[in-house]
């Protein structure tokens, strides 16, 4: 993301892309526009609508209407084959959509087409849910009542996302809201807007009603912020960082509504002296260096019993060392850049801090300069104690911090030594002991023997600092749905009226 244009300005090289309004493509409503660069090749490629207010006001009006008109009236059975319809353009366009992600977040295109090829699951996934949404019927205290209740969509949602996989974390929100039968209003991140701009042709090609899905763009933060406390809003989906979703959170209770935040991490692999150190070892490189630990998930903290601290830290940083940087566009590249310029300068200032605070530098600890765009090592940092800002902090970058534990429990105490819990991992052979600390680590996923797998079918969501509530699996139906109960009369009398029933 670069800077603000008049859209008079004759721009014709650069990739146009449009708001989606009420089923139609948009301009924003002051015909301002940004420009977003390629952090590979550090030039701007696209160029997108920079909404403001007023254009987030009329995407929650569009959503309003659509959710009291035709939308309101559909079946669970009509959406599920909406959504079927979407998984399927999402897989006819999965390699456009994967190339406009590596364009503006410089993330690996074979990280990117397998996100993509990948996210048709979760349309067909809540597809089979979006027609089995179900009440109960509730035998209560009082015989001559019958009493149910029923889950109703929670209406208009806002979807705000951040920059580092936009259409799969947008996706965990969508193709839920979608099948419970809510509205949308997106905003995706200043830094990547093209894919989810993408969308809107999608998902009108599809057949969704004008309305029920809405994306608006705008280079300030304020329009999340307008589209976060909007008094047209009924919940508000939020991935990104701690820091703004405590700001989205606080938004959200002024107008008491729902919110489900999806934020930073600083996941622990913790790695016994029985695992089996090769599988561990590629573990924490998928964990830490895959997508440049730009992840939510990112397993950032490697606790490592003592004994097989130095055999493993070998193992590691041999294969970090021989990570292949470069184009992300090029099939055998490993690594790519970092996103962005705000977050290459923040990775090097966790760098600069870990070195003053006294980490060694087991591998990396630098930019690389010589490949041109954001690039930064695959860095090993040793030396490491649970005090240092590198252990506390989400670097949401590839640097790995490893320090030592003596037995379980110390491993335990370690591991749970943070504000955040979104995810962690066990490497171990004995079972029993994989089992038990899964049990107490605080986190939303444990991983036993692997990393880094998420799927529609199975919750995924932090406990702590790391967020509220949960995605995917059916747990997220209930994120999007609300309650209702109902209380029906048999007996045709009257009551006491001055008692309670
Ligand atoms: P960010 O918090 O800066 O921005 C996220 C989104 O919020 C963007 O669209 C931004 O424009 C918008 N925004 C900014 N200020 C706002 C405000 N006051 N009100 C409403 N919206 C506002 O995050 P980022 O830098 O784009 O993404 C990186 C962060 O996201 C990392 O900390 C990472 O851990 C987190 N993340 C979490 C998950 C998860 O599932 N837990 C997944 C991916 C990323």
């Amino acid at each position: 993301m670069t800077q603000t244009l008049e859209v008079q300005d004759p721009v014709t090289e650069l990739e146009q892309f449009k708001m989606f309004i009420d089923g139609e493509s948009v301009d924003a409503l002051s015909g301002r526009t940004f420009e977003s660069e390629n952090p590979f090749s550090g030039t701007n490629w696209s160029v997108a609508p920079d909404g403001g207010p007023e254009d987030v006001d009329a995407a929650v009006r569009a959503a309003r209407s659509a959710l009291e008109g035709p939308w309101g009236q559909l079946t669970g059975f009509d959406r599920a084959k909406l959504l079927r319809r979407l998984g399927d353009l999402v897989a006819d366009n999965a390699e456009r959509l994967a190339r406009l992600e590596v364009q503006d977040s410089g993330k690996l295109y074979r990280e990117m087409i397998g996100q993509l090829q990948y996210l048709p699951q979760w349309y067909y996934y809540f597809s089979g849910l979006a027609d089995k949404i179900e009440g109960r019927s509730i035998p209560t205290d009082k015989p001559n009542f019958l009493v149910y209740t029923k889950r109703e969509p929670v209406g208009v949602v806002a979807a705000i996302t951040p920059w580092n996989s936009p259409l799969l974390l947008l996706t965990f929100k969508l193709a839920v809201g979608l099948a419970a039968g809510c509205t949308f209003v997106i905003k995706p991140s200043e830094h990547s807007p093209a894919s989810t701009l993408a969308m809107g042709d999608l998902i009108r090609e599809a057949g969704f009603p004008p309305g029920v899905v809405n994306i608006v763009t705008g280079v300030d933060r304020k329009v999340g912020e307008h589209l976060a406390s909007h008094p047209g809003v009924d919940k508000v989906a939020f991935t990104g960082s701690t820091a703004t979703g405590a700001a989205v959170a606080q938004a959200a209770a002024s107008n008491i509504n729902r919110v489900t935040l999806e934020l930073g991490g600083k996941s622990p692999q913790v790695v016994f002296e029985d695992a089996d150190l090769e599988a561990a070892a590629n573990g924490l490189i998928a964990g830490v260096f895959a997508a440049t630990g730009q992840t939510c998930m990112a397993g950032s903290r490697l606790i490592v019993h003592e004994s097989v601290h130095d055999e493993l830290i070998r193992l590691v940083t041999e294969r970090a060392n021989a990570i292949r940087m470069g184009d992300p566009n090029q099939p055998d590249t490993e690594m790519g850049p970092v996103a962005n310029r705000p977050q290459y300068e923040k990775v090097l200032g966790y760098l600069e801090k870990a070195n003053q605070e006294g980490a060694t530098v087991a591998c990396g600890g630098v930019g690389d300069d010589a490949l041109g765009g954001l690039f930064i090592k695959p860095t090993v940092l040793t030396d490491v104690t649970p005090d240092m800002t590198v252990v506390r902090e989400e670097v949401f970058g590839p640097v790995l911090s490893a320090y030592t534990f003596k037995d379980e429990e110390e491993a335990l105490r370690l591991a749970n030594d943070t504000p955040f819990g979104l995810a962690g991992a066990v490497w171990t052979k004995d079972i029993h002991r994989g089992h038990r600390m899964a049990d107490k680590i605080r986190a939303g996923t444990i991983w036993i023997n692997a990393y880094r797998v998420v799927s529609p079918y199975a919750p995924f969501g932090g406990f702590g600092s790391s967020g509220l509530g949960r995605e995917n699996g059916l747990e997220a139906i209930n994120e999007y749905t609300e309650v209702k109960t109902v209380w029906v009369e048999l007996s045709g009398a009257t009551r006491d009226p001055f008692k309670l029933g």
